[in-house]
């Protein structure tokens, strides 16, 4: 007989965080938001490395995660996970000219086996490369765990980002088999259509906070991956206990993302797709037929010009949720998040806010 869990399990849409009586001073509201410490040092499990930034990540997807990406990110002391279409040469050049944004970044990887030879191959020629991040659509298999036993053994000092899971057993495993920071979502993404084709998924909200739990038990972080449609969400995501956010749809569409600026009736859109949509698909003919269980979607956003002005709207939004509920720190975000349910998000009698 099939089992039903009935314990509710929620979305970022299902929340908001309660504001809080503060001690913060200063003399004006906006010195106090603006002296909001958003940096984080985190001590890796596995790896035995440190990091320190803020931590929200760019996705490894090839709109996305570029080098161009990662070059504006990190003046912001943001993350990229670069997508796993660049050839070891461009790492090569990539690292030559920029060995700062290096340490900044972490080299993405699937699990086939030319996935692994790429993956020595590109460590070999960037040697200084900190990160790796082992995606797949599906975290469960044991294919990928003996993966992720591999990819430990031949680096011992890297730090591994792998996934994608959403229960706390598997975020166990995963820590246990080596990985350091355990990627959190199946389904919400922006151009994700895993819950309409396969039917699997698991509220995020949720989720992160599950999660979260397993891995800080053992001493592990997780990034919370997908879901984020405003730096409202990104607030939610830190609030329930992610280490790190990752973003995609969030961060497409601006000159830093990969592809042309398309012009329709006088608008400016850029494309932007799923790693397994038909688009990447034919792209990487061949390379991503396996990447992802489920198609993705191609949408073409509105071109948003440089991605530091987005950045500054998601940094802006964290640094007032601190204010609101009292912390001085992110770091202290999760340890004063109290989420209260809620049925409506926004009053949209004036059209949905942008
Ligand atoms: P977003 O920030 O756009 O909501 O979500 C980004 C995340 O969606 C990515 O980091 C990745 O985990 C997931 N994703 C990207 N492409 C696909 C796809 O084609 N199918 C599925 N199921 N997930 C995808």
């Amino acid at each position: 007989m099939p089992r039903i869990d009935n314990d509710v399990k929620l979305d970022f849409k299902d929340v908001l965080l309660r504001p809080k009586r503060s001690t913060l001073k200063s003399r004006s509201e906006v010195h106090t938001t603006l002296r909001v410490d958003l940096k984080r040092s985190f001590m890796f499990r596995n790896s035995q490395q440190k990091y320190e930034g803020i931590p929200v990540v760019a996705a490894n997807m090839d709109t996305v995660g570029t080098f161009q990406m990662a070059k504006s990110l990190a003046k912001h002391c943001l993350f990229t996970c670069i997508h796993k279409h660049y050839s070891t040469e461009a790492w090569r050049e990539f690292a030559d000219n920029n060995p700062d944004i290096v340490s900044n970044v972490a080299v993405s990887s699937g699990i086939g086996q030319n996935d692994f030879q790429k993956l020595c191959e590109i460590i070999t020629a960037v040697p200084s490369l900190r990160y790796i991040c082992l995606d797949v659509a599906n975290g469960y298999s044991e294919l990928f765990v003996e993966f992720l036993k591999k990819v430990r053994h031949q680096f011992p000092d890297k730090t591994i980002m792998a996934g994608n899971v959403v229960t706390g057993e598997m975020v166990e495993e995963l820590i246990l088999a080596g990985a350091d920071i355990i990627k959190v979502g199946i389904g919400p993404g922006s151009v994700c259509t895993t819950r309409k084709k396969a039917g699997v998924g698991y509220p995020q909200l949720s989720a992160v906070i599950e999660c979260a739990d397993a891995a800080h038990g053992l001493g592990g972080h997780i990034v919370s991956d997908g879901g984020c449609t405003c730096p409202g969400d990104v607030v939610k995501a830190f609030g329930a206990g992610a280490d790190f956010v990752m973003l995609g749809g969030m961060l497409s569409g601006h000159d830093e993302s990969d592809g042309e600026v398309i012009q329709k009736n006088g608008k400016k859109f850029k494309l932007f797709y799923g790693m397994s949509s038909a688009t990447a698909m034919n792209k990487h003919a061949g390379g991503v037929a396996d990447y992802r269980a489920s198609e993705g979607k191609t949408v073409e956003v509105p071109y948003k010009g440089e991605v530091t002005d987005t950045v500054l709207d998601i940094l802006g939004g964290l640094r007032s949720a601190c204010t609101y509920v009292g912390a001085g720190k992110l770091k202290e975000l999760s340890r004063r998040t109290t989420f209260i349910r809620v049925t409506q998000q926004t009053n949209n009698i004036f059209g949905m806010p942008t």
